[in-house]
């Protein structure tokens, strides 16, 4: 008999077919009061779901006995209590590498963006008001040659390093857990405790995940730590930076500008005080939004779906507490 597979995200037609060729699938189209009323209803006899940017939490997941899967087609993991489902025996996945070299794409782009002020330039020329030719106070600043500071090299860390030092001709600094001799061998990159990257760093770069530890790592302290031509690009999470002290900072001008594709709270209110501050970038939480990475990362979520069914270890298990071989 098939399984019963609830997707809480819309996949292409090949994936689909794929999927039901396995199993029995109910599609929730959309996640709002309906969509999640039928993810309710659904979760009874569910036992895989696949989807991202939804919470599932114990007080959902109770509703799910049957549950022995959870593919998240996402890399971070921090909607799930990986605890619950630990306990429970369910095995998570996720979709890390196929999306790495495009959410450093997205990093970067933000770095030209803020650093060449290319929106707010770009909204200049839009709306009638170039007249005569720039001067300084439209100039930007450099990208190339300037310090790149990367907190988190992890995979994605490592691709933006790569950019910055081959592409760019940037010194890479660097704040992990611990230093990693491969990636100094690779990039001429140099490790650094998280006060002395700040201080250090043209470009503050966060790319690690949200975690009980992240969560507000980077906060007013922090950001007095930056200089005043200190520019922070966040592709991480929202919620590891203290959004009022950013929107303070940036307000203060004692950093020079944010380039932000993640927020506190997504999607961000139109009300933000960060949308009304040309030293802002913001992106919604874009950083593997393309056609072809998106695709990737459904059929890596698939292919990780279909062998925790099938009784087989997923590629990308995250909790292997939960396997039992
Ligand atoms: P990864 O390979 O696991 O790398 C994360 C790195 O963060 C690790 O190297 C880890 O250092 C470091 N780290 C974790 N906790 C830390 C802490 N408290 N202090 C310092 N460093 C810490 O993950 P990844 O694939 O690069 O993805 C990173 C995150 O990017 C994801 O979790 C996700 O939240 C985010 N992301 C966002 C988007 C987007 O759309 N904007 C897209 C993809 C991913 P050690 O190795 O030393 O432990």
């Amino acid at each position: 008999m098939k399984k019963s597979v609830v997707l809480y995200k819309k996949l292409s037609a090949p994936l689909m077919a794929r999927l039901h060729e396995h199993a029995d699938v109910t599609l929730i189209d959309a996640l709002d009061e309906a969509g999640l009323a039928k993810l309710r209803d659904a979760l009874p006899g569910a036992h895989g779901l696949l989807g991202a940017s939804l919470r599932l939490d114990a007080e959902l997941l109770d509703l799910a006995p049957k549950l022995e899967a959870v593919a998240s087609v996402s890399v971070g993991v921090d909607n799930y209590d990986i605890d619950y489902l630990t306990r429970r025996r369910i095995l998570l996945s996720n979709t890390p590498d196929v999306l790495t070299e495009t959410t450093a794409d997205t990093g970067f782009a933000l770095i030209l963006a803020t650093a060449r002020r290319v929106v707010e330039l770009a909204d200049m020329v839009r709306a009638g008001q170039w007249h005569k030719n720039i001067g300084p106070a439209h100039f930007g600043s450099d990208v190339h040659g300037k310090t790149l500071g990367i907190i988190g090299m992890g995979r994605i860390g490592e691709a933006l390093a790569q950019r910055g030092h081959f592409g760019f001709g940037m010194p890479v600094i660097y704040h992990s857990h611990s230093p990693k001799p491969e990636v100094d061998a690779r990039f001429g990159a140099q490790y650094r405790s998280l006060d002395d990257l700040l201080q250090q760093a043209d470009f503050v770069c966060l790319t690690l995940p949200l975690t009980a530890e992240t969560e507000k790592l980077i906060g007013a302290r922090e950001f007095a730590l930056m200089g005043p031509e200190t520019i922070f690009i966040n592709i991480s999470r929202g919620k590891v930076v203290d959004e009022a002290a950013l929107v303070d900072a940036l307000q203060q001008r004692t950093i020079r500008a944010a380039g932000l594709d993640v927020f506190e709270r997504e999607p961000l209110e139109h009300g933000s005080p960060l949308l009304r501050l040309n030293n802002v970038v913001a992106t919604p939480h874009i950083g593997s939004a393309t056609h072809e990475t998106r695709e990737a990362m459904a059929r890596c979520a698939v292919d990780n779906l279909l062998a925790a069914l099938g009784g087989e270890r997923p590629l990308n298990l995250v909790n292997p507490g939960a396997y039992v071989g």
